[in-house]
C-alpha cells in the first residue's frame, strides 16, 4: 500500500492532512488518488460518505490546480447544502498551506447576492447544489467555461432528488475537454444513462464490491404484526439503552406521528421532515449532532444533509420503496471503524422484499426475535448499574451532606440501600413490561391464548377464582386509572364492546382492564395506569354507532353506593384536574429521573 507521500502529493498538502491526523490513505483514496493524479480519464467511484471519498477526489485535484491562473478550475456538485458546505470546509483544510487558493460554496436557502460577491472576488473551486448552481449560470454570474474537473458527488442521490434536468443544463455549460469524476454509493439505471451521456470511457473503481453496503453494518429485522409496529419500535429502542440512531419513515405524516408518540412516551427525540423551515431543520440537526437528541425520526429526503459518524442504529420503521434508498439509509451507521445495526420492522408481506435487498447489498439479513419484557428489563437494569458505577462523584458538594445521608440510611443494610436506589429508577420499566405480550406471536395466536386462559379459569374451582378476583381488585385500587367514555347503555354500549374496541385499537398493547361501569348516557372503566396517551390515540380511531368516541381521565371511583354521575367537571376546568393527581404525580416522578440529555421514559 502506498503512502500519501509516495503518491506524489505536494508537501503543502501533506502537511495539511498530517495536521488532520490522516496517516494512511483509506481504500477508496488508495484507488482514486493515483488514477486522478496520473491520468485524465473519467472515473466512476463507488463509495459512500464516511469512506474518505471527499479527500479521494479533492486531494489529487488540489495537487494539480494552478491557483495563479484566472477562473474556476473545478466544479463539485453535491445533492444538499450540508454536504456541499462540508466538502468546502474539508477542501479549505486540505489547502490551508497552498498560497492564494480559494473555494466557494453556493447553495439554496441563503442570500444569493453574498454568494455572487464571493464568486466575483475569484476562486479556484466551486462547490454547489444543482439548483443554485444553475440559477447562477443563468444569471451569468458563474462561468464554468474554464473548468478542468467536474465532480458529481453522491450522484445517485442527486438523481433520486430529481436533479437530472438541472445536471443536464449545468453540464452543457462546461467544456468538452475536462475530467469527470462521479462518486456514488449505488448505480441506478438513471446513472448509467447519465454516465453514458457525459463520460468518456470511464474507469470504474470501488473500495468494496460494487453497490456493496458497509461491512461494519449488521442488517437485522424483526418479523412483526402490522399493528405491533410501534410497540416493536419501542422494544428495539428499549433493548439498546445507549442507542444513538435515526428512525426512517416513509412520509412526513408518519414521521411526525412516530416522533410525537415517542416524545409523549418520554423518549429523547425529534422529527426531521420537509414541512420544517431550513432554520428549524438546522436546529433539529444540530441538537442531534450534539447528542442532545438520542433518536431522530426522519424522512429520507430531510435526512440527506445529515452527516454523523457515530450512529449505533438505523431503524427502518418502514422500508423505502427503492432498494437503493435502503443502501443509503443503512450506510449511515457503521462508519469510521464503528460497528452499526440497520434494523427493519417487517410484516410477513414486507419480508418478501429481503431477497432483493440481500442481492443489492451482497449481505444476508439476520432475523432477530422481538425482545420480551424480561430481556429488556435485564438490559436496562445492568445499563443503569453501569451508569451508576461510571457516575463521577462531585466530592466537594456531596461531602457536606454525607453525615445526614448516612444517618438517614443507618437502619438499612448495604443490600437494602442498593435495592432501593436501583428500584427508584428501574420500577418504571418493570411496571411497563410486566405481563407484556410476546410480540413474536401473531395477534391471532395471542388472542387464542388469551381465550384459552379465560376458559381454563372457568374450570377453576370457585374459591380459587374468588381469591384471584380479590387479588386483582386489590391491585386495581393501587395501579389503575379510571376513565370516562361518552358511550352508555342508551347507545347499546356494553363491557364486551368496550373490551373489543380497546383490544383492536391499542396497537398490540394489552393493558389490564379493571372495573367497568356502564351508565345510561356514558360509562367508566379502569385501565392499568400509564396508558392514557395510547388510549386517547386509540379513541381517535374509534367510532360507535356513527359517533366519535371520546375518552378522558376521570377521578377515582367514589366510595360507597352513591349514584354515579359524570363528575369530570365538578369544580374545575373540563378535563384538567380530571387528569388526576395520581396521573400528574406519576409523570412528575418519572421525569425527575432524567440524567443529562437522556430523558427517562415515562410509564
Ligand atoms: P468522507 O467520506 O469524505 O465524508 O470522510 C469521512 C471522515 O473520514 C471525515 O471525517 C474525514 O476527515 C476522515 N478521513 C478521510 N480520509 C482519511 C484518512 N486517510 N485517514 C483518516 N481519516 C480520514
Amino acid at each position: 500500500m502506498s503512502t500519501f507521500k509516495e503518491m506524489g502529493l505536494k508537501s503543502e498538502i501533506l502537511s495539511a492532512i498530517t495536521d488532520l491526523g490522516y496517516e494512511k490513505p483509506t481504500p477508496i483514496q488508495q484507488l482514486a488518488l493515483p488514477k486522478v493524479l496520473e491520468s485524465k480519464q473519467d472515473l466512476i467511484a463507488f463509495a459512500q460518505t464516511g469512506t474518505g471519498k471527499t479527500a479521494a477526489f479533492s486531494l489529487p485535484i488540489l495537487n494539480q490546480i494552478d491557483s495563479q491562473k484566472e477562473g474556476i478550475k473545478c466544479i463539485i456538485l453535491s445533492p444538499t447544502r450540508e454536504l456541499g458546505l462540508q466538502i468546502a470546509e474539508d477542501i479549505k483544510s486540505y489547502s490551508k498551506n497552498l498560497t492564494g487558493f480559494k473555494v466557494v460554496a453556493v447553495y439554496g436557502g441563503a442570500d444569493i447576492m453574498t454568494q455572487i460577491k464571493k464568486l466575483e472576488r475569484g476562486c479556484d473551486i466551486v462547490v454547489g447544489t444543482p439548483g443554485r448552481t444553475l440559477d447562477l449560470i443563468k444569471r451569468n454570474r458563474l462561468n464554468l467555461e474554464g473548468v478542468q474537473y467536474l465532480v458529481l458527488d453522491e450522484a445517485d442521490e442527486m438523481l433520486s432528488m430529481g436533479f437530472a434536468e438541472d445536471l443536464d443544463a449545468i453540464l452543457a455549460n462546461t467544456p468538452q475537454e475536462k475530467q469527470t469524476l462521479l462518486f456514488s454509493a449505488t448505480m441506478p439505471p438513471d446513472m448509467v444513462k447519465l454516465s453514458k451521456k457525459y463520460m468518456t470511457d470511464p474507469i470504474e473503481i470501488s473500495a468494496g464490491s460494487k453497490q456493496e453496503a458497509n461491512t461494519n453494518v449488521t442488517h437485522q429485522y424483526y418479523k412483526i404484526n402490522s399493528r405491533d409496529r410501534y410497540p416493536s419500535l419501542k422494544r428495539a429502542v428499549d433493548i439498546a439503552p445507549d442507542i444513538y440512531g435515526i428512525i426512517f419513515c416513509r412520509t412526513r405524516a408518519e414521521t411526525k406521528e412516530v416522533a410525537e408518540r415517542l416524545a409523549e412516551d418520554g423518549y429523547n427525540t425529534d422529527a426531521l421532515h420537509g414541512d420544517l423551515s431550513q432554520a428549524q431543520r438546522d436546529y433539529v440537526m444540530n441538537r442531534f449532532r450534539n447528542r442532545q437528541l438520542q433518536l431522530l425520526v426522519a424522512t429520507d429526503v430531510a435526512a440527506r444533509g445529515l452527516d454523523v459518524n457515530e450512529l449505533t442504529h438505523v431503524i427502518n420503521f418502514k422500508l423505502p420503496d427503492e432498494d437503493a434508498v435502503y443502501v443509503h439509509r443503512s450506510g449511515r451507521t457503521g462508519r469510521a471503524a464503528n460497528m452499526g445495526i440497520s434494523l427493519s420492522l417487517l410484516t410477513a408481506k414486507e419480508e418478501s422484499r429481503l431477497r432483493y435487498l440481500e442481492k443489492k447489498i451482497g449481505r444476508k439479513f439476520e432475523k432477530v426475535s422481538i425482545p420480551n419484557g424480561q430481556e429488556i428489563c435485564e438490559k436496562q437494569l445492568f445499563s443503569l448499574i453501569d451508569n451508576i458505577k461510571e457516575t463521577e462523584i462531585a466530592n466537594s458538594h456531596i461531602d457536606s451532606f454525607l453525615p445526614q445521608i448516612f444517618d438517614m440510611f443507618k437502619d438499612m443494610t448495604k443490600e437494602e440501600v442498593l435495592k432501593k436506589i436501583v428500584s427508584t429508577e428501574f420500577n418504571r420499566f418493570l411496571d411497563y413490561y410486566r405481563d407484556a405480550p410476546d410480540l413474536n406471536k401473531t395477534s391471532d395466536k395471542r388472542e387464542r391464548e388469551r381465550k384459552n386462559d379465560r376458559n381454563n379459569s372457568n374450570d377453576d374451582d370457585r374459591g380459587e377464582r374468588r381469591g384471584r378476583r380479590e387479588k386483582r381488585e386489590h391491585k386495581t385500587a393501587a395501579n389503575m386509572t379510571r376513565y370516562f367514555i361518552n358511550q352508555g347503555k342508551k347507545d347499546g354500549f356494553s363491557p364486551k364492546l368496550l373490551m373489543g374496541m380497546i383490544n383492536s385499537h391499542m396497537g398490540g398493547l394489552s393493558p389490564e382492564i379493571g372495573q367497568i361501569e356502564i351508565m345510561k348516557m356514558f360509562s367508566f372503566f379502569e385501565m392499568e395506569t400509564g396508558h392514557t396517551s395510547d388510549l386517547q390515540r386509540a379513541a381517535k380511531q374509534m367510532e360507535f354507532n356513527g359517533r366519535e368516541v371520546a375518552i378522558e381521565e376521570s377521578s377515582p371511583r367514589p366510595e360507597g353506593n352513591g349514584e354515579q354521575k359524570d363528575n369530570r367537571n365538578r369544580g374545575r376546568g373540563r378535563g384538567s384536574e380530571s387528569r388526576g393527581d395520581r396521573g400528574r404525580g406519576r409523570r412528575k416522578e418519572s421525569s425527575a429521573g432524567s440524567h443529562g440529555s437522556k430523558r427517562r421514559r415515562r410509564y
